[in-house]
């Protein structure tokens, strides 16, 4: 099971990879089993293990011109690729609907189970990868969808987004938990910084391991990994959120896989929020990080 995904939309300039790339810095610090899993998958890469990585969560940032093989590893001696390098760190694919569709439909498997196996004829190699997968999308194929006067003034008509959004496949976007909008940030925040409600990324990390630590407690292991029956218990439903997410599967055509996805987003967001119990209000956030499926 892998962690969760996120797909950020907006126009180029808005801080979509810089957003990323802080990911790692307000991770969980990394266990020692975890660091030696993620120096091990380094060791054997043609790239190698170097020692100021330790401890270090990874960043990869693979192009939208890699290969399949690029991504996912193989070769006649099988090496792990960018989506083992990025175990236990995190994984960012800019522009996403400019990555071959075959390429992207490797990750299908490693989504599921944390790792990828890369059968050759005379061996069969198993790699880790376990990652969170953050991507990044403009809204349009020229990128400022939505403006309409200036130098930045959008023509793209209707049925160009729709063809340019579509080009992420229906079940890699079932995968994705989070839909968020980037959008232009106000001048004044460009030129004055965040300013005294600005959360540097020590204190968010704080957070995040508190949350985390609420969810080892409670379940033996993080919520990306809740299953069948423990899933139902800890995320248990009042009526009120049932329905709410009863309408949002109708809605939004969602499969069981992603029913299940918004159920453990909810109980992070909950876990976020201190609450031992699932709200709705829970439950109507993780449905709303899904507003990419609204337009299928
Ligand atoms: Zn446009």
């Amino acid at each position: 099971m892998c962690y969760v995904i996120l797909l950020m939309i907006g126009p180029p300039g808005t801080g979509k990879s810089m957003l990323a790339s802080r990911l790692p810095g307000i991770l969980p610090e990394m266990s020692e089993e975890e660091a030696l899993q993620t120096a091990a998958v380094l060791s054997i890469s043609n790239r190698g293990f170097d020692i100021d990585d330790w401890r270090k969560r990874p960043f990869r940032t693979p192009h939208h011109t890699a290969s399949g093989v690029a991504l996912v590893g193989g070769g006649s001696n099988p090496r792990p690729g960018e989506i083992s390098l990025a175990h236990n760190g995190v994984m960012f694919l800019d522009e996403l609907p400019e990555f071959d569709r075959k390429v992207l439909e490797v990750l299908r498997e490693p989504l599921e189970s944390g790792r990828i196996t890369i059968s050759r004829a005379a061996r069969q190699e198993e790699f880790p990868a376990r990652f969170q997968l953050i991507t990044a999308m403009n809204p349009c194929p020229c990128g400022y969808h939505g403006e309409s006067s200036g130098n930045r003034e959008c023509h793209c008509s209707a049925d160009q987004v729709l063809r340019y959004r579509n080009r992420i496949s229906g079940p890699l976007l079932d995968r994705i938990d989070m839909h968020i909008e980037v959008p232009m940030p106000p001048p004044e925040v460009l030129h004055g910084g965040g300013g005294e409600s600005s959360e540097n990324s020590a204190r968010v990390r704080k957070r995040v391991e508190r949350a985390r630590q609420r969810q080892l407690q409670r379940n033996g292991h993080p919520n990306s990994q809740l299953q069948g029956g423990d899933l139902e218990r800890e995320c248990a439903l009042t009526d009120q959120s049932r329905s709410l997410i009863q309408r949002a599967m109708e809605q939004l055509g969602l499969s069981a896989r992603a029913y299940h996805r918004i159920l453990r987003l909810a109980r992070t967001i909950a876990d976020m929020a201190d609450s031992d119990t699932l709200q709705p209000q829970h439950i109507s956030e993780a449905i709303g990080y899904r507003r990419l499926d609204r337009l299928r």
